[in-house]
């Protein structure tokens, strides 16, 4: 070989180490006077180093890897008797040795991005969860800090709950703010029948008394929760009622619990 190799190929032949022989010992010498292709040498263990990242090993077995060699000389001699010395491009690729390694890298490679794709979707999904948890101890934080608020400010009134008579037994106490519009329900109560809920109203000095949460009691638990109302409402009373699943928009059912607002 007295010029630059004809096939492109030749490169990454040699850079496979597929090359033996005459081949072989051409291709060194002309690519050590060679700049150009010295460079597409470079660029070839470049593609190879890539391949190699990609993929599992595979080596041909030495008879295949005989055939095919025998194959790639009978076309390159073909080719040399045949007028033209302009090298075919991609031609035969699939009928190379390294179509063997090409295949399996292609395999390989859409086996790489499948498992990347798995990994990205847990990643989401950890994230999202991350991100849920996160939003939900804001709001703890955020309810937390409403409560300290609420028992710090002076002009916050405890209201306790008395039960009445003939009633599910249980005491309870209501935390109250109405510059704040906040209110704290804490308390413990006989549970309530499956198909009724507890109800706690704001009586106010003037108007129908207004919702303040539906609450369902299991035993030896404390019920506490936090409501927000509109702000200023004037309370005369505070009062439990027993309604159906639910609650209703206004006290039907019996007392539980009552306390005045003094
Ligand atoms: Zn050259």
């Amino acid at each position: 070989m007295n010029g630059h190799p004809t096939r492109e190929e030749d490169f990454d032949l040699y850079a496979l180490g597929a090359l033996e022989g005459d081949e072989k010992a051409a291709i060194e010498t002309h690519v050590a006077t060679c700049s150009s292709c010295t460079e597409k040498l470079a660029e070839a263990r470049g593609r190879l180093a890539l391949l190699a990242l990609a993929a599992p090993p595979v080596a041909p077995s030495p008879s295949v890897k005989a055939r095919l060699m025998n194959r790639v000389r009978s076309e390159k001699q073909g080719r040399a008797a045949a007028v033209s010395p302009v090298p075919e491009t991609t031609g035969g690729l699939f009928g190379h040795w390294w179509a063997a390694v090409l295949v399996p890298v292609g395999f390989a490679l859409a086996l790489a991005s499948f498992v990347l794709w798995t990994q990205n979707r847990r990643l989401d999904q950890q994230l999202a969860a991350l991100h849920a948890d996160m939003q939900r101890e804001q709001q703890q934080l955020q309810s937390a800090r409403e409560v300290a608020d609420l028992i710090n400010a002076r002009d916050t009134m405890i209201v306790p709950l008395a039960p009445q008579p003939g009633m599910p037994k249980g005491s309870a106490h209501v935390m109250y703010n109405a510059k704040m519009g906040m209110l704290m329900y804490e308390g413990q109560l006989e549970p309530n029948p499956a198909n009724k809920s507890y109800q706690l109203w704001i009586v106010p000095t003037k108007g129908n008394p207004i919702s303040a949460g539906v609450f369902n009691a299991a035993s030896t638990e404390t019920d506490h929760f936090l409501m927000k109302l509109p702000p200023g409402i004037a309370p005369k009373a505070f009062a439990v009622t027993l309604e159906a699943a639910g609650g209703r928009p206004a006290p039907t059912g019996p007392m539980v619990l009552v306390g005045a607002a003094s």
